[in-house]
């Protein structure tokens, strides 16, 4: 087994990392962060999404660990203050892991490039400057054209992040699927969307093809690209389930509904 750490350089951060890495030479567990079997994360929810990032080229062979430094996160189960609990399951563990949905996200540009990115938490168009308009197309035929500040695409997973500020639905995370969130849509006499968060399965092909050249921002999950060049602007952006997953070693698992609880709602 080889292992990898990916962190930020804060002090409490690398003092963790040093830790686990004198219990994988402990085992004689191999450290390697060119092809790792498993990738710890020290940090949260976000540092697992860069980590995410870094790896998403070997999603096949990669397992994620998660160890949260701050409060408990939804891609994070272990304490900080567990770390030999961790080397000891690597040690023994099976190889068992859980998987997740994940997003296919394809943007086509006026010049011709294609960008393909996996979102592991959303990917959100917004126009910051005027009402964007867009029009939405479900499985290649035209649903509604959207108007307003912008649209959110999630994952299961990520129904907890932006989704959810955005008055999107939290999802469980075993359905394989979608959501699409409106961002302050436009809805009067003239206006109309359809205005409530909605829900696809893996079979459905989402498209949004914005009406006008004007400016936006692309995210997809920490990485955003701000497209406000004319001859190079974002025509059309197609979303799908991935036909890859993520896997976290299933050495210890919180049970999903208990951490939206923890997260959110707190002791009863
Ligand atoms: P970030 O600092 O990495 O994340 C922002 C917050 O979202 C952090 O508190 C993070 O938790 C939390 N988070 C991340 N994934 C989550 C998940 N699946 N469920 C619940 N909470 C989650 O910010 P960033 O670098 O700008 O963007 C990364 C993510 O931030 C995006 O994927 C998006 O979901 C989220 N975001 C949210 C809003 C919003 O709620 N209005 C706006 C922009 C972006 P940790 O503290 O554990 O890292």
């Amino acid at each position: 087994m080889k292992v990898a750490i990916y962190t930020y350089s804060s002090p409490e951060s690398l003092r963790i990392k040093e830790l686990i890495i004198q219990g994988l030479k402990q085992y004689r567990i191999q450290y390697d962060e060119q092809t790792p079997d498993i990738v710890i994360s020290i940090g949260g929810d976000g540092t697992l999404l860069s980590a995410f990032s870094k790896y998403q080229d070997q999603l096949d062979t990669i397992r994620f660990v998660g160890i949260h430094t701050g409060h408990l996160g939804f891609y994070t189960d272990w304490r900080k203050f567990e770390v030999n609990d961790l080397v000891a399951s690597l040690r023994n563990g099976t190889g068992q892991s859980i998987s997740y949905p994940l997003l296919d996200m394809t943007a086509k540009f006026s010049d011709g490039q294609v960008l393909h990115k996996i979102a592991l938490n959303e990917s959100t168009i917004k126009n910051i400057t005027k009402t964007m308009v867009c029009d939405v197309y479900i499985n290649h035929e035209l649903f509604e054209r959207f108007r307003g500040d912008g649209l959110c695409v999630s994952t299961p997973t990520g129904s907890t992040a932006y989704n959810k500020a955005v008055g999107g639905a939290v999802m469980d995370p075993h359905i394989i699927g979608f959501q699409l969130a409106e961002m302050a849509s436009l809805n009067n006499r003239v206006f109309r969307t359809l205005g409530s968060p909605t829900i696809f399965g893996s079979e459905n092909v989402l498209t949004l093809r914005l009406a006008d050249e004007s400016s936006v921002v692309l995210t997809c999950d920490r990485d955003k690209w701000v497209l406000d060049s004319p001859s190079h602007h974002l025509v059309e952006l197609t979303f799908k389930v991935s036909d890859k997953k993520i896997r976290f070693a299933k050495y210890r698992h919180t049970n999903f509904w208990q951490r939206v609880r923890e997260s959110f709602i707190g002791d009863l």
